[in-house]
């Protein structure tokens, strides 16, 4: 579904990918970890062209990635996102969050979208929250409403940037059943996280980066409990 060929990305002099090559299958779920600073975030952002990339190209169903327009918002649409920080918007309640894009970008009517929301906040488990603002809510309950405004937009895929570090560790399992659901259901799913119960649960792919690299890519078993490579080694010592 998602293939990155030899995908190349600077920051100035800084040199954040690296030859990077990844086919990510349809219902697959990938989990990347890495040290700080070794691309996860950029690698995320390039999928749905939050960044563009110096050489190199990614496609989705064997399409190049739309540069601009329309064809760019489709694509924003159909590879949702949800980051650390939630991103909601604070001026409109929750259900006003789930509805908007659909409305604004898919053209839905509103009726029909409102009862999408409720179906989707109801699935995350938030359905009662409907009438607030996000300020409102906890940070697990703002996540789990982020992550019904993306799948609102009927995406193809799911891009995860560390969806709970910013969370307090009573809230983080209430986002990542929500994850393993999708999972479950056979969403598409790329997952930054350090979260390593979720690789075990949920991931048929671990990507490790360092330094802009795809160093190593395993089953999450092979790769938790034998890790090939010294720089992953390194990095588990560190974290498990
Ligand atoms: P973390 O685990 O801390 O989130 P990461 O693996 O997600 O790290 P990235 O955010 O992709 O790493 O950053 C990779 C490198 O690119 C870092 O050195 C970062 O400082 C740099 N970088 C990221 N975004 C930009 C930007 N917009 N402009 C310049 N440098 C950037
Ligand atoms: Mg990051």
């Amino acid at each position: 579904l998602i293939v990155l060929d030899h995908v190349e990305k600077h920051f100035g002099e800084l040199h954040v990918l690296r030859d990077v090559n990844l086919t990510i299958h349809r219902g697959e779920v990938v989990v990347v970890i890495g040290p700080s600073g070794s691309g996860k975030s950029t690698l995320c952002r390039t999928i749905n062209r939050l960044e563009t990339i110096d050489s190199g190209t990614i496609s989705i169903d064997g399409k190049p990635l739309p540069a601009e327009g329309r064809e760019l918002a489709r694509l924003r649409a159909d590879v949702g996102m949800v980051f650390q920080s939630f991103n909601l918007f604070a001026h409109r309640t929750v259900l006003e969050n789930v509805t908007l894009g659909q409305v604004k970008a898919k053209g839905v009517k509103p009726a029909v979208a409102k009862a999408t929301a409720m179906d989707l906040l109801e699935r995350v488990g938030v359905a009662d929250q409907a009438a607030k603002r996000p300020a409102q809510l906890s940070g697990g309950q703002q996540q789990r409403v982020a992550i019904a405004r993306a799948l609102a937009m009927k995406p193809k895929a799911m891009l995860f940037d560390e969806p709970t570090s910013a969370l307090d560790p009573e809230m983080i399992n209430e986002v990542l059943d929500v994850m393993v659901g999708l999972a479950q259901d056979g969403m598409t799913m790329v997952v930054v996280t350090h979260e390593m119960g979720f690789a075990r649960r949920a991931a048929h792919r671990v990507v490790f980066m360092d330094a802009g690299q795809v160093v190593e890519e395993a089953e999450p078993e092979t790769f938790f409990t034998a890790p090939r490579s010294g720089r992953a080694k390194d990095f588990l010592s560190k974290i498990l």
